[in-house]
């Protein structure tokens, strides 16, 4: 069993990681800038510390790295609001909080699984997206993209790493994952937006025409793939989409997720101006090919969406009380 490090151990991602890996053995050390609020329910686990401190310290990134076999970096700032919003932030903690991780894993020779995203393919038009296809970006007076840019930058310098210093690191890129704890009611990802519009019996606001498409990924299928990137030898100096390879329309989302919360929301097509004022652009389709999950991590994603949605509605529904 090994001793386990995940950096954004108390977010979304990290808090569904620590359960997943606690249930396979592992022992956890978090850290993280907020307070347990997503792994309250660990908090007296023994095989669970929660280390409440920031990324960018480096004195408490080298000590905890030393510590463990296994370092997840899932700290990062996410969601479209903020790469409007604050990108400066975006780029700083993006950049500079993976130098750290990189700095103490190569200092005290450790495998790292660097987070990175299907933002990096941007909005390259030939979907479905392997992990060696080109990366289409805006300009960069578009913030929408800083986000993107910050996590390739990390990739490149977790391969740079690998290559120079022989450091085993896995880069993983996430689809659209949603689920139990994603984010408050009507911030952030398009899901707990719609959630809190949906079970308030709200009109649900699709930006667009609604054809834009995601890869809705269950947070469990998600965690499996994420889980095995830290162990499965195969995956060491490769780039590996995490996903569904099934396409769904923003459209068809908003009009589950009304169905499922059975409050009468209609659909209400908006301006992307509305939300995001000029600094946005959207992304047409984004569909991974998942074959690498297949063959190297040995996850099949196991999660329908009417399914994933009910249960990512009743925790928000508890949340909203
Ligand atoms: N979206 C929407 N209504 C909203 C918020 C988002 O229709 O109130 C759309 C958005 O334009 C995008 C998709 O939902 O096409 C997913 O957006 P999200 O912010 O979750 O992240 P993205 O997948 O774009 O990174």
């Amino acid at each position: 069993m090994a001793k386990v490090l995940i950096t954004g151990g108390g977010g979304f991602l990290g808090s569904h990681l620590a359960d997943l890996l606690i249930a396979q053995g592992h022992e956890i050390i978090a850290l993280d800038m907020a307070p347990l609020t997503k792994v309250k329910h660990l908090k007296d686990n023994p095989k669970f510390r929660y280390i409440e401190a920031d990324v960018l310290d480096r004195d408490v990134v080298d000590s905890l790295v030393r510590r463990v076999d296994v370092v997840y970096h899932l700290a990062a700032v996410v969601g479209v609001e903020h790469y409007v919003g604050d990108p400066y932030k975006v780029l700083n903690v993006n950049v500079n909080g993976l130098q750290r991780v990189l700095h103490a894993a190569q200092l005290y020779e450790k495998r790292l699984v660097f987070s990175s995203t299907s933002e990096v393919y941007g909005r390259n038009p030939k979907v479905p997206w392997k992990e060696d296809d080109d990366r289409v970006l805006g300009s960069t007076q578009i913030d929408r993209w800083c986000y993107s840019t910050s996590k390739a930058i990390g990739e490149h310098f977790c391969f740079a790493f690998h290559k120079k210093f022989d450091l085993p690191v896995v880069v993983v890129r996430f689809f659209n994952v949603y689920g139990p704890r994603l984010d408050r009611a009507d911030v952030g990802r398009v899901i707990s937006i719609f959630a809190g519009q949906a079970l308030r019996g709200e009109d649900v606001t699709v930006i667009g025409d609604g054809k834009q498409t995601r890869a809705f990924t269950y947070v469990s299928d998600a965690c499996r793939a994420l889980a095995a990137a830290g162990f499965e030898p195969r995956a060491v100096g490769k780039a590996i989409n995490i996903g569904t390879d099934k396409e769904t329309t923003v459209l068809e989302i908003a009009e589950r997720m009304a169905k499922i919360a059975g409050k009468g929301s209609r659909v209400k097509f908006v301006k992307q101006e509305e939300i995001y004022g000029s600094s946005y652009e959207d992304i047409p389709r984004r569909v991974p090919d998942i074959t690498l999950q297949r063959e190297i991590l040995k996850v099949e994603p196991k999660v329908g969406l009417d399914e994933g949605l009910r249960e990512t509605l009743a925790w928000f529904r508890t949340q909203m009380g």
